[in-house]
């Protein structure tokens, strides 16, 4: 009884914050890009029972059994749950492994794995979802990622960052984007997990083996063990972030151009996935 409480609670949190925030309309076009993780397959379960036009696209980074454990377990799920599955691969895209990436960027500018990869991500998943017709692009990010990116942000010295996080991300040049909306965003991470479990998802809850994000893993223990003398600290955050987030906007427009290389949306010349792309490309020359 409990378990269906909890089971409920959750439901109605991503129903509502679906609605208070517009993020989907009956009519859109949905993509959930989907890991296989516990945050995408309940997100992707959660749209397909309230009844969006929703699929789910893959994007297959081949970095060993632990991914390819995750795309069966998401392949699967679509499978038993009739929904349409996109599955692409990394290296088509981009026309080597992302672990070559990783390396050749973090041996020129020692940017970690886990930033690598989701700019990369990022850049892949935006252009698919854009050429399959997509009217959003829904992403599994909860509560737990966006206070750590918020404080990442902060802590870098660059709040501004953060102009384009929140249930609906971006901050303008809607054009180049396909507009990226957080359904679980106000779910935390513990809520997710146990909300899996109940419902019996398979899942693999072990954390990727090339991660190495150092910074994000001390801002998560930090976030973690203040929440333990001060609850709610990391909805503080982000409840606080929000009411900022129109100035922050505002401040941010017309800074947002188009990538000289690729033609996505970029703060500087190049985007930083085309800059990343550039540090491949200029030591394979050598
Ligand atoms: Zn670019």
């Amino acid at each position: 009884m409990a378990d269906e409480k909890f089971v409920l609670e959750i439901e109605k949190k991503v129903k509502d914050t679906i609605f208070k925030y517009r993020l989907l309309l009956k009519r859109d076009k949905i993509i959930v890009a989907c890991s296989g993780g516990k945050d995408s397959i309940a997100v992707l379960y959660l749209l397909k029972k309230y009844g969006y036009d929703v699929s789910a696209l893959i994007l297959d980074l081949e970095i060993g059994k632990w991914s390819l454990r995750n795309l069966d377990n998401a392949a699967e799920f679509c499978r038993e749950n009739d929904i349409i599955l996109h599955r692409i691969f990394a290296k088509d895209e981009i026309g080597c492994s992302i672990e070559h990436v990783m390396s050749c960027v973090k041996a020129k500018s020692g940017v970690e794995n886990c930033t690598v990869c989701g700019v990369i991500k990022r850049w892949i998943i935006n252009r698919k979802a854009r050429e399959l017709g997509a009217d959003k692009l829904v992403t599994g990010h909860n509560l737990d990622d966006e206070a750590q990116n918020i404080f990442m942000n902060i802590l870098k010295g660059n709040p501004m960052l953060s102009a384009g996080l929140g249930p609906k991300s971006g901050v303008g040049a809607q054009d180049m984007f396909v507009q990226r909306v957080k359904p679980l965003y106000f779910c935390t991470d513990a809520e997710l997990r146990k909300y899996t479990e109940i419902m019996g998802f398979k899942i693999l809850y072990s954390k990727c083996p090339l991660s190495s994000a150092v910074f994000r893993r001390d801002i998560k223990n930090c976030l973690d063990d203040f929440e333990k003398s001060y609850p709610d600290v990391k909805r503080n955050i982000v409840r606080k972030y929000l009411e900022m987030k129109p100035a922050l906007v505002k401040a941010c427009r017309g800074k947002i151009k188009r990538c000289s290389v690729c033609g996505e949306a970029a703060r500087g010349d190049v985007c930083k996935a085309c800059e990343m792309m550039g540090i491949v490309k200029l030591k394979d020359d050598k």
